[in-house]
Parts: structure tokens; C-alpha cells; sequence
């Protein structure tokens, strides 16, 4: 299944159906958190008895009201996994207007139809959407309809065949340490710096954020502020986006399998000083993408991949501040992330089914020799240097 994005183009009259439409998923899922005893089953029986009850429901596609169903189902299931794993959690919160930005079609009610030169997406009930077709789509499951910052999309949702490769070169590979000073380190020794979109753009925010609060909540001020930023929230989240596409762009031409981290974002952000710039990162989105562009990636247990010396697999604890990793046993002197980058696709490797394993333990000490030696030719020009200044 894949996700697929495009913009809308309602009328004033289309996009009004729209809203009523948000703003009935909202009522019967209000509704149905009301009554929290209630099974999906339940609720879909109930459903079909409280459209008698409330006539004016049947304007509505019958499918969108029942995933409405599904939807507040899924959230609870959601919820006990996380009470389950030990965390705080509340409860499912009532949907404020502010909140129902989403319906969906599921299976029916919907299609996609081209009318000279512009492509229209029908959804029952509502009628002819014009919508702005960027890519073929097939084998169309479902559709959502979501409005963000005033603009209309359709998300939709693809039945996808897995796609089969030919050839998979183990020798293409690649292990990723994900960090905070920078986006990427890999077991190449290539990096990506951190954009930071959101550090950069903090002042601005700051000021739009003192704007709105100044204004009387709910005045017109008050709403072109909020909508001003919305936009530039808007804009941060593009160019993350944008970002997160070219970095999976990079890794997944260059290389066939590629090591990432497991994450533990919802553990991380928990440390407030690393929250703003562990969300900002967009790792979350990186890897999604990766994934799904990549010919093969595994995830790899992270712990200890910045403490395990990637030669000799002593453990050489150091805090976040030290960013080289010098192992006393092996004498291996290297950059913290890059040392995590080569543990992480040795581990990786482990995971590998064994007609692709043959090559590697060999080849990752060779790599780390060679990076040894031009950090020791570093240092030596540098002393060189420093001999010449004096
Ligand atoms: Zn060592």
C-alpha cells in the first residue's frame, strides 16, 4: 500500500460540502466516544440504527461515516499498546472544529475521471472535485480528504506489487548513525549536515506566535495571524520533507541494503532538550522513506552502537560531548558517529540472509584502517603545521 498526495481545487460551493462533511465525521465521533463501552462491532450496529434516529445523516456516504468507526477503533487500540509499554496516556480527546481536518472513503464512493484537460475526482455525495493529478494512480483502496492551512488534498492510498529486484549486492551496502550535530554519518564516511529548518525559522516563529497571542481570540487579527502561522509552520514542514526526500534519494541510488537505526523518537523526545531538535530532524519521515525506496534496509538495534569500538568491540563509554571514539585496546582513533555508522552495519549484517553475507567482517576493518590512517595524516599535517607556525 502506498500513499499518494495531491492537491484540490474545490469550488466555494464544493468546499462548503467539504467542511459539512468534516464537521459530521466530527459529530459521530463525538458520539461514539460517548458511549466507550461499545465494540467496533456495536458501533457499526449502532450506527446503522442512529441513522434512523437522525435522518439527515443519510446525505452523508455511508462508508466515510463508518470509518469514522474505525477510526476512534484504531485509536484505541493504539492506546492500550502505549499502556501496555508503560506509558502515560490519557484519554482519546473529543474532536474540537479545530481538529477534524480528515474524512475518508473507503473502497467506494469514489473515482477518478479526466473531462478535456482537467482531471476530477467524484466522491459520492459530494460531486466533482477538480484535483491537480501529479502521477498515475491504480488499485485505488481509499481516499481521504484532509484540509491543511485552508488548502484541500486527497490522500490516496495504492495497492502496490511488491517490487522485485534482480540483484542485490551485499558489497553496496551501507550502515547510517542518525545524530543531532549532523543529519547522517555512514560507514562510508560521508555526512550530512542538519538543515535545522525549524532552529533557523525560530525567530520568526516567536514573533508570529507573540502576534497571535496580543489579539483578542477569535477577532479577524486574531485569525490572519493564526493563518500567517500556519503558513510558515506550512513552509518548515515542506522543506523538512523536501529534505528527507533527497537524503533517501542519496542512499537508496548509491547503495542496496541499507543499516538504519531502530528509533526510540517517542522515548527521546521525552528529554526536553533534545525534543525540539529530535522532531526537527525528520528522522521518522527519513527513514519511512528510505524504506520504501530502497532496494533492502534493515533495522538495527542501537544500543551500545556509540560505545562498541568497531574494530575490536571493546566498549569505550564516553558521553554526548565526545565526539571521537579512541579505543585504548586496539588503538583505533576515529570520528564518534563514523565508529557508530561501521558498528551499526556490522550488526546489521548478522540480520542478512546468508547468500548475501560472504564479504563483510573483513571488509569493514579494512575501511576503518584506511579512515585510521587519514586521520593520522590529518593530525600529522596538523602537527606539521603547527611545527612550521613555531
Ligand atoms: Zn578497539
Amino acid at each position: 500500500m502506498r500513499n499518494y498526495r495531491f492537491r484540490l481545487y474545490p469550488t466555494d460551493h464544493q468546499e462548503r460540502k467539504l467542511i459539512v462533511s468534516l464537521e459530521t465525521s466530527r459529530w459521530v465521533y463525538n458520539y461514539f466516544l460517548n458511549h466507550p463501552t461499545m465494540s467496533l462491532q456495536d458501533m457499526q450496529f449502532a450506527l446503522t440504527e442512529l441513522k434512523e434516529e437522525e435522518p439527515w445523516l443519510q446525505n452523508f456516504h455511508s462508508k466515510m461515516l463508518q470509518m469514522v468507526v474505525h477510526r476512534i477503533d484504531g485509536s484505541r487500540k493504539a492506546l492500550k499498546v502505549l499502556q501496555r509499554n508503560g506509558h502515560k496516556t490519557g484519554k482519546i480527546a473529543f474532536a474540537k472544529s479545530k481538529d477534524s481536518n480528515s474524512f475518508t472513503y473507503n473502497q467506494s464512493g469514489f473515482k477518478i475521471v479526466r473531462h478535456g484537460n482537467t482531471d476530477l475526482l467524484w466522491l459520492s455525495k459530494i460531486g466533482y472535485i477538480q484535483l491537480r493529478l501529479h502521477r498515475l494512480v491504480q488499485h485505488i483502496k481509499q481516499i481521504t480528504i484532509l484540509r491543511e492551512t485552508n488548502e484541500w488534498y486527497a490522500i490516496i492510498c495504492c495497492e502496490v506489487s511488491n517490487r522485485l529486484f534482480t540483484f542485490i549486492d551485499p558489497r553496496r551496502s551501507v550502515g547510517i548513525d542518525v545524530g543531532i550535530t549532523k543529519f547522517s554519518h555512514d560507514s562510508d564516511n560521508h555526512t550530512i549536515s542538519n538543515p535545522l529548518y525549524l532552529t533557523k525559522t525560530m525567530k520568526p516563529l516567536r514573533r508570529a506566535n507573540r502576534r497571535l497571542s496580543r489579539r483578542r481570540e477569535g477577532s479577524n487579527n486574531w485569525n490572519k495571524a493564526k493563518t500567517w502561522l500556519q503558513i510558515l509552520h506550512q513552509r518548515i514542514k515542506r522543506k523538512r520533507r523536501d529534505f528527507a526526500h533527497k537524503a533517501s534519494h542519496y542512499y537508496s541510488q548509491k547503495y542496496d541494503i541499507i543499516f538504519l537505526e531502530r528509533l526510540h523518537t517517542l522515548n527521546m523526545v521525552k528529554n526536553s532538550h533534545l525534543a525540539r531538535h529530535v522532531l526537527d530532524s525528520g528522522w521518522g519521515t527519513f527513514k519511512t522513506l528510505t524504506e520504501y525506496k530502497a532496494k533492502m534496509t534493515i533495522d538495527v538495534n542501537p544500543k551500545n552502537t556509540s560505545v562498541a569500538c568497531s574494530r575490536c568491540a571493546r566498549n569505550v563509554p564516553k558521553s554526548l560531548a565526545v565526539r571521537i571514539h579512541k579505543c585504548d585496546g586496539c588503538g583505533l582513533v576515529i570520528d564518534r558517529d563514523y565508529n557508530a555508522s561501521l558498528n551499526i552495519k556490522r550488526r546489521g549484517f548478522c540480520f542478512l540472509p546468508q547468500e548475501l553475507r560472504e564479504v563483510t567482517p573483513v571488509e569493514i576493518l579494512r575501511e576503518s584502517m584506511k579512515q585510521e590512517e587519514s586521520t593520522n595524516m590529518v593530525e600529522s599535517s596538523q602537527s606539521l603545521l603547527s611545527c612550521q607556525l613555531q
